[in-house]
């Protein structure tokens, strides 16, 4: 090897090491709008590594954070299912101690967390913002979730109809818990399933919806990110970046849940996420006769929309369905009926978003309003 070539490759193992993990790896961004005084992030706050049953170190949790555009990520380990607790010691909080360094350096809002792992109809429980984790290490399952609740944490029932479907999984343990207070959000979304039973339940007694991984194998191994894949998330809307605001939000219910291209939320927050996600180009058109004009709808947030025509003016027709891909420019077709006064007149096209869901079977339904001026 000639001094030069060494001197190069030296000079390149210099900088792997100084990127650390980051190194030739490339972030997606998940780009969303931001909602009044509030600014948009995204979090997983359900995933496990070796320290219960996953299969990464915490770190790797953080760079596939990092790279997959979160903001925000909680490793939340079982406390009472620890399959490697003979190779890796049984260490409550070492997962969040050993991925704090890494997360500080790649700007991702580490939250210390963990999952209360209890029989039907307990189910499993997580808790967020903790001190210290060691105090729910404890058999009765209500002294774990008091443990959680008198850390001021936020604690929420995870994937609440993975055993039963039937609508009947909400028991007497869990209106005790969210009468106590013990009980502030429930998954809607867990990885790929969405509970819609659960979706009501969140409606009815007032609790944060969510939507989390709950990854315990290496994330591209469940996601696809090539393919247009996400991984599932909560989105917040936050005062601003820091695990105080986050935490205010999650309890004030300042959320929207996203997986599988698919959101759910209150209509106070999916309405304007939606809406200012569809940049209408320009709201003037011509309509000549019967001929067919376009109006440019750009999408510019990370999800799909697919749309359904429900309502529109009187004598206008309208494009059935649209698809609208994220980050695209797509055409809706409007046409008059041909016998239309000479002159402008307003046209209002009312479609339902099937992808974006109040409350189940309950899309949002969004309005274009159009001035039209009528020629022969
Ligand atoms: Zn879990």
């Amino acid at each position: 090897m000639t001094n030069r070539k060494m001197y190069l490759g030296l000079l390149l193992i210099g900088m792997c090491m100084l990127h650390g993990m980051v190194y030739g790896q490339a972030r997606t961004e998940i780009l969303f709008p931001d909602i009044g005084e509030y600014k948009t992030i995204s979090a997983d706050l359900h995933t496990h590594t070796v320290f219960s049953d996953g299969t990464v170190w915490p770190t790797v949790r953080v760079s596939e954070a990092w790279r997959n555009g979160l903001d925000v990520l909680s490793i939340t380990d079982h406390l009472e299912y620890l399959p490697h607790k003979d190779d890796v010691l049984p260490k409550f909080n070492r997962p969040y101690e050993i991925a704090k360094p890494e997360a500080d350096k790649m700007g991702i809002m580490l939250i210390r967390g963990a999952e209360i792992t209890r029989d039907e109809p307990h189910g499993h429980f997580n808790a967020i913002f903790l001190d210290d984790i060691t105090p729910l290490d404890t058999p009765d399952q209500r002294n774990a979730v008091k443990a959680a609740y008198d850390q001021k944490a936020f604690i929420w029932w995870n994937h609440p109809e993975w055993k039963r479907q039937d609508g009947k999984a909400w028991c007497e343990l869990q209106q005790e818990y969210l009468d106590l207070g013990w009980m502030h959000g429930l998954e809607v979304f867990n990885g790929g399933s969405y509970y819609v039973n659960a979706h009501q339940w969140a409606l009815d007694h007032n609790l944060t919806l969510m939507a989390n991984t709950d990854i315990h194998a290496p994330i591209d191994e469940i996601y696809d990110y090539a393919a247009g894949e996400h991984r599932a998330m909560t989105l917040v809307f936050v005062r601003e970046k820091t695990p105080e605001a986050l935490k205010e939000s999650l309890f004030e219910r300042r959320t929207v849940a996203f997986s599988m291209n698919m959101l759910v939320g209150r209509e106070e927050w999916l309405r304007p996420l939606v809406e200012k996600s569809l940049v209408l180009a320009e709201p003037n058109i011509r309509l000549a006769g019967k001929a067919a004009a376009y109006v440019a709808l750009h999408n510019v947030c990370a999800t799909r929309f697919d749309l359904k025509l429900e309502d529109r003016t009187s004598g206008i027709a309208a494009s059935e369905t649209l698809t609208l891909p994220a980050g695209v420019t797509t055409m809706m077709r409007v046409q008059g009926g041909g016998n239309a006064p000479e002159g402008v007149a307003p046209v209002e096209i009312t479609y339902a978003v099937t992808n974006a869901l109040l409350a189940p079977d309950t899309p949002l339904k969004i309005s274009f309003k159009l001035n039209a001026t009528y020629t022969k």
